[in-house]
């Protein structure tokens, strides 16, 4: 029950399993945590491999009754938790004057109050322990905003707020908490984009490629780890230098 443990929401896929897979080399027991059920039990039986102990755990983060059971789950099964990456999202893109009520509403539900349910889980058990990490994935969008992407940008700025403020909330008990920004990623939510979109974002990237999976779990690996434990209230851009 000693082994330290790490929840990733959204880890079923993309940078999510790419972080899950990082924090089990750094040797952290790990929670798989996403609704797509059937990419859970795959992503489990891949970090197993790795050589830690894995749990899946099927969970919407809007939902505050799933949001519980997570995190009764990871009590049971490790006793702690002392790493939450809030990578969960999701994109709803179009132009203002045609977003839907509902397009505002789901991203800002996953992004956002997602966020603050499963902090806020965390938050609880962490204080009792005097110890934790928490990574919130921004997004460059959250700082520069994007045609296309107000609700996205909105939420994703929130997540920057709100990690500021929970940082000063949480810091006298000895709980770091820091988000980070990527900048254009390679994974299924950006495959979707035009090719255009994809050629305009590289247009404004120095370092001249998209980013990976890897370049943002090793950030956030750092983040989780004890090297960055006078590190909180912070925003790492990992973005190629698209945001200087
Ligand atoms: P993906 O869409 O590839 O992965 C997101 C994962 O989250 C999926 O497995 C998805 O499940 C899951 N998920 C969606 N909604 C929920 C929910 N309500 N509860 C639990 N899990 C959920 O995205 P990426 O890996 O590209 O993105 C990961 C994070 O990084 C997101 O927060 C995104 O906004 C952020 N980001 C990504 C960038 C990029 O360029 N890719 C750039 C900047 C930030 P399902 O497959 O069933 O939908």
């Amino acid at each position: 029950m000693n082994q330290q443990v790490a929840i990733v929401t959204g880890s079923a896929r993309g940078i999510g399993r790419s972080i899950a897979e990082k924090l089990a080399q750094s040797g952290f027991g790990i929670v798989i945590c996403d609704i797509n059920e059937e990419q859970i039990q795959a992503t489990v039986k891949d970090i197993e491999k790795i050589g830690v102990k894995a749990i899946g755990v099927k969970v919407d983060v809007t939902n505050a009754s799933d949001v519980d059971r997570l995190f009764a789950e990871t009590t049971k099964a490790f006793g702690r938790v002392d790493v939450l990456v809030n990578n969960a999202g999701i994109t709803k893109d179009t132009l203002l004057i045609r977003m839907q009520e509902s397009d505002w509403d789901a991203v800002m539900a996953v992004n956002l109050k997602g966020t603050f349910l499963c902090t806020r889980a965390a938050g609880k058990i962490m204080m009792k322990q005097r110890s934790g990490k928490i990574v919130n994935i921004s997004s460059v969008v959250g700082v520069m905003g994007n045609v296309g992407q107000s609700n996205y940008s909105a939420s994703k700025g929130g997540v920057i707020a709100f990690t500021k403020s929970v940082a000063k909330e949480l810091a006298p008990r000895g709980i770091n908490v820091n988000a980070v920004a990527p900048g254009y990623i390679e994974t299924e939510m950006t495959k979707i984009l035009p090719e255009e979109v994809k050629e305009n974002f590289l247009k404004i990237v120095p370092l001249k490629r998209p980013g990976t999976p890897e370049d943002v779990a090793n950030v956030v690996a750092f983040l989780a780890s004890p090297a960055a434990d006078y590190v909180t209230g912070q925003v790492i851009h990992i973005d190629g230098g698209m945001v200087m």
